[in-house]
């Protein structure tokens, strides 16, 4: 006598949220029709289910935003001084000492949010996870290096607008900020072939972001718009004083698009993590917690 699989568990109908506790697994959902096969296929999440759960899913998915929300707030905080003058420049305005303070400004949240990055780079980096860590290989290698060259980049960036370095030293302000920004995107460009590794091995336990699988490109994306708005925007700033107005107009609309493209794929690898984070803080559910084999003699005994 063939046995009834039923779900035991309290499944959710994925299209109107009934629960299917009870129903049978070949049956349809009673409210919408929706065939309880797909509510658990996409529930249960088959692939991830055979790939082994991570020793410290919490500590992972902390993590991961952090480095994610640190991607972010460095992004704006570098983009919209530089994008402001480019824009200014564009129009003819002579830069203020307003916005000298907000470079200021900038300078030091772009720290803070590298900080943030390096404090995720670094929890994703340890190893005491075996399995985690056999998958990741050399991964966390380099993000530790190239964070820690951001994060030096941001430093020295952030002491020479506080305590005027440039006099200092003899340099124009514009040249630290570059080389101190080359610096920086250098760094992030290294910590991003790691980046690139941990996300596909974490994100294999992510039912969302095995679907939207254009995110493979998005690490190399974001290093070729953060360089070619470091290029652009240094042409744009050196461009005017050397005479070449027409050109340094047209480096100005490159900087302006890039720094556009690089906040959107900032904002995708957020989501992405964001994502991630989830699934790893609350993995699908184990087959066996959620279907049941009941014989039609006796609905009270179960086997596995
Ligand atoms: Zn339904």
């Amino acid at each position: 006598m063939g046995g009834l699989v039923a779900v035991t568990h309290d499944l959710k109908c994925i299209r109107c949220a009934t629960s299917l506790r009870g129903a049978s697994v070949k049956g349809t959902c009673p409210e919408c029709a929706m065939p309880t096969m797909r509510s658990l296929a996409e529930t249960l999440d088959m692939p991830s289910q055979r790939l082994a759960r991570p020793a410290h899913p919490v500590r992972l998915a902390y993590a991961l935003q952090a480095m994610a929300l640190g991607t972010l707030v460095w992004t704006i905080a570098t983009i919209a001084p530089l994008s402001g003058r480019v824009a200014a420049a564009v129009v003819g305005a002579a830069p203020s000492d307003a916005i000298k303070l907000a470079d200021q400004w900038a300078a030091a949240i772009a720290f803070i949010g590298a900080l943030l990055v390096a404090v995720g780079f670094f929890q994703l980096a340890r190893r005491d996870d075996r399995v985690l860590a056999c998958e990741m290989g050399r991964a966390g290698r380099w993000m530790v290096f190239g964070g820690g060259m951001w994060v030096v980049g941001c430093a020295i960036h952030f002491v020479a607008f506080a305590f005027r370095l440039e006099a200092t030293v003899g340099m124009a302000a514009p040249g630290i900020s570059f080389a101190c920004l080359a610096v920086e995107i250098i760094g992030g460009s290294i910590a991003a072939i790691g980046v690139r590794r941990v996300l596909g091995v974490l994100g294999q336990r992510c039912r969302r972001y095995r679907v939207a699988a254009h995110a493979q490109q998005s690490t190399e994306a974001l290093a070729i718009a953060a360089a070619l708005f470091l290029v652009t925007a240094l042409a744009a700033r050196i461009l005017p004083s050397l005479g070449y107005e027409m050109l340094a107009l047209s480096a100005s609309v490159v900087a302006i698009t890039s720094a556009a493209v690089l906040t959107l794929g900032v904002l995708y690898l957020v989501a992405n993590c964001w994502w991630i984070a989830r699934a790893l803080v609350a993995p699908p559910p184990a087959l066996s917690t959620v279907v049941h084999v009941r014989r039609d003699e006796d609905p009270g005994e179960s086997i596995n």
